[in-house]
């Protein structure tokens, strides 16, 4: 099929220069076609993946993605959707439990935990509403460049001939195995090592009004309710188990979320084949000379702090704004998507180095860490702050910087209580 008369328009493949190509229609690339298609920008949303479709992903979404949603006027869509909202999370940290409420971050308080075959269909018709022209089954197989200069894309549909497509940006939201980053070469830095890979799967019957995450002995588990009456059930396991837990996941999977959730599941009905992946720690310079990157493929992390849909849209909405600072406002293109980067990074960074710690399952937390989270428990206002601070409603360092800290701990009058 001529991909051009599936998108509904005339002109021949690649006879039409874009504003922009995003390659990657997710929470990351359909925010991004969404906001530049509302600014007026002519784009050409890609994915390989038809909508609606589910990935490996998880679904809490903290509140400033949350307030995001709102700005966009897609949170009441997604309210709609039956998705439960969660007031409170919850962690058991070896025999310690911490809950609290996430704080709002301007207005929307608590968080939604998605079916990302929900949300991700919800983005990706916003954008198309806004004008983006969707074609869904394509695959981009490389860029295409003019000297260093990135200047459109080769792909095709599924069973279709290859074709160009032109655009004066191309970018990359085709999450962390991106072929943008890695074809044009996108440098990383503070790179780590994956270090846990989480697996998944859907119950029914196993009621839960909260998202909660479990540590114990080297081994993570989530228990967190989704669309559809389903609680997804996770396990993670560090990296170096993972060849031998592979042997038999399914049986080892049921093992441990019997062992450690127990009573828990008593009734409840796994409904769906396990899933799962462990995720690099690593940012990557996120444009250059024709392209940029938004989501996982600029930026990865750990899931255990649940960051990369908040961080997608963030990245959606500081890049689109630098790329209409460029086109609409005359700003330099180097000077705008190097503030992207540098505001990304700032705000990023700080809840980056606390996830490679939360997240490191080979390693006991700290004495510090556990002393801390030890004097959290015993105070209210305190596990709100934690909880806080790990949904990104509290910067990270506000809440480790000394004064807090000692006001945690009690060696400051005004403790909370
Ligand atoms: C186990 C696990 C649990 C997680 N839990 C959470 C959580 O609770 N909360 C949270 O915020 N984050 C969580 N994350 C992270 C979150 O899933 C990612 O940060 C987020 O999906 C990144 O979005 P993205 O749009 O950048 O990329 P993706 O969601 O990965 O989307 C990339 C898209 O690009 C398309 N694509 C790729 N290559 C091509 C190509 N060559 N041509 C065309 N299309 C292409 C793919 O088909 C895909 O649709 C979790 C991740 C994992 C692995």
């Amino acid at each position: 099929m001529n991909p051009t008369d599936q998108a509904g328009h005339s002109a021949a493949p690649g006879t039409r220069r874009y504003d922009a190509i995003v390659v990657g229609a997710r929470c990351a690339g359909a925010a991004t076609a969404m906001l530049l298609a509302r600014k007026g920008y002519d784009v050409l949303l890609l994915d390989r993946a038809s909508f609606p479709s589910d990935t490996v992903s998880t679904h809490v979404i903290h509140p400033p993605g949350l307030s995001a949603l709102r700005r966009w006027g897609l949170l009441d869509d997604l309210i709609a959707t039956g998705c439960p909202w969660l007031p409170a999370y919850a962690f058991e940290l070896g025999p310690l439990v911490i809950t609290g409420t996430p704080r709002a971050a301007d207005g929307t308080a608590g968080a939604y935990a998605p079916r990302r075959i929900v949300l991700d269909e919800l983005l990706v018709r916003a954008a198309q509403q806004a004008g983006a022209e969707l074609r869904e089954g394509f695959s981009v197989t490389e860029l295409i460049a003019d000297g260093d200069r990135v200047t459109g894309v080769r792909g095709h549909a599924r069973g279709g001939m290859e074709i160009s497509e032109y655009a004066r940006v191309v970018i990359g939201a085709d999450g962390v195995h991106s072929r943008v980053a890695e074809q044009v070469s996108a440098a990383p830095y503070r790179e780590g090592p994956v270090l846990a890979s989480a697996y998944y799967a859907y119950w029914s019957g196993v009621p839960a009004t909260e998202a909660r995450w479990i540590l114990r002995a080297s081994r993570g588990y989530g228990l967190i309710p989704t669309n559809d009456g389903l609680t997804l059930v996770l396990v993670a396991w560090p990296q170096a188990d993972l060849a031998q837990v592979k042997h038999d996941l399914q049986g080892n999977y049921l093992r441990e979320i019997t062992a450690a959730l127990g009573a828990r599941l008593d009734g409840g009905r796994q409904e769906t084949r396990i899933v799962g992946e462990g995720v690099p720690n690593r940012f990557r310079t996120p444009y250059g000379p024709g392209w940029a990157l938004v989501g996982d493929a600029g930026y990865a992390k750990d899931p255990v702090t649940a960051q990369g849909i908040t961080d997608a849209f963030r990245d959606a909405e500081i890049c689109a704004g630098a790329l209409d600072s460029v086109w609409g406002g005359g700003r330099g293109y180097d000077e705008a998507l190097g503030e992207y980067q540098q505001l990304r990074d700032e705000r990023v960074l700080p809840m980056y180095e606390f996830t490679s710690q939360f997240g490191n399952l080979a390693v006991p937390p700290p004495p510090e860490m556990l002393q801390l989270l030890g004097a959290i428990a015993g105070s209210q206002q305190a596990m709100d702050d934690f909880v806080s601070m790990f949904a990104g409603a509290l910067p990270v360092p506000e809440f480790f910087s000394p004064r807090h800290i000692a006001a945690l701990t009690g060696a400051d009058p005004e403790r909370p209580r």
